[in-house]
């Protein structure tokens, strides 16, 4: 096989269950940018640093950034977005010709683009408090969300990341437009779907719409729950899927082909 000759990644540690890189590939490969190639980065946080500076070098025009390194994206950049910046984590590096690196965070305007109802003006209660949580809680403010409200199960994260961004701590959930799973319960089949967290599956009613960024093989305790009581939901492929388009928009410069990439995805 001929090596391609414009290189495009997703760094991660682990990375070896990405869907990025089907995603993107069926992408590119659609809009006719033959040549371009997208592929897993496995990268351990000790080398996280030097191995993306040599990426350049070999033909890399950008990378994805996953767990654990969004923080260690945006620190490596030159030339951050003030997205990214207030957020405090990159999702998206753009290696420029002359030795720039841009940093972006796809994530946030991902999940509102993903919203099937507008977060300007309403409420929304956010459970988690770690990486992603943070991109969800500047995104939905930023959208001109009413009250943003935090719960986390270790709740002195929750009052730090709300006052850093402006949002509202809780202690338990109350009813909101918006529910939105920032953490990573029903990631894992055997854990127990609703304990961890400060809703029952017959509280999902209490919410116009429930995001859960968390997907897996089979749909999300949550997102069943919400499906089965014929509440809006948005399941952690579609947020991939979007934050996946926009970052495939600002690698290449091309509209992405978003049924494509939601038929790659799984997300459809
Ligand atoms: P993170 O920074 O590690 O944060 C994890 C969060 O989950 C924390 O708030 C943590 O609470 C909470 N948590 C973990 N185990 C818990 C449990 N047993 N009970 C209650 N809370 C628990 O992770 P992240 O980057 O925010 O990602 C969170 C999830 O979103 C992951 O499953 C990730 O795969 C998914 N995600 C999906 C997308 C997408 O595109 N669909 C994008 C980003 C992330 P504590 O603070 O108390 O530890």
């Amino acid at each position: 096989m001929d090596r391609p000759k414009i290189r495009l990644g997703v760094v991660g540690w682990p990375v070896a269950h990405s869907i990025s890189p089907p995603m993107q590939n069926a992408a590119l490969e659609s809009v006719g940018l033959a040549g371009w190639h997208y592929q897993r980065l496995p990268i351990p946080p000790e080398l996280f640093d030097e191995t993306v500076a040599a990426l350049p070098g070999v033909g890399f025009r950008g990378i994805n950034v996953t767990i654990p390194h969004k923080h260690a994206a945006l620190a490596l950049a030159t030339a951050p977005t003030p997205r990214a910046q207030a957020i405090g984590a990159a999702n998206t590096l753009i290696f420029e010709d002359g030795g720039q690196i841009l940093a972006d965070n796809t994530d946030a305007p991902g999940m509102i683009a993903a919203l099937p109802i507008p977060a300007a003006g309403r409420t929304a209660l956010v459970l988690g408090a770690g990486g992603s949580a943070r991109a969800a809680v500047w995104a939905l403010l930023d959208a001109g969300a009413r009250e943003v409200r935090v719960w986390n199960r270790t709740p002195a994260r929750a009052r730090e990341l709300a006052q850093e961004l402006g949002a509202t701590p809780v202690e338990r959930a109350e009813p909101a437009d918006l529910l939105v799973n920032c953490t990573s319960v029903g990631l894992d089949p055997a854990q127990e779907p609703f304990k961890p967290l400060p809703i029952d599956a017959d509280d999902v009613t209490s919410y116009e719409c429930v995001v859960d960024l968390v997907y897996r093989d089979t749909e999300t305790p949550l997102v069943q729950a919400a499906r089965a009581r014929r509440v809006r939901v948005v399941g952690g492929r579609e947020l991939l899927v979007r934050q996946g388009a926009l970052s495939f928009e600002l690698f290449t410069g091309r509209a992405a082909p978003i049924e494509i990439m939601r038929r790659a995805a799984g997300a459809r």
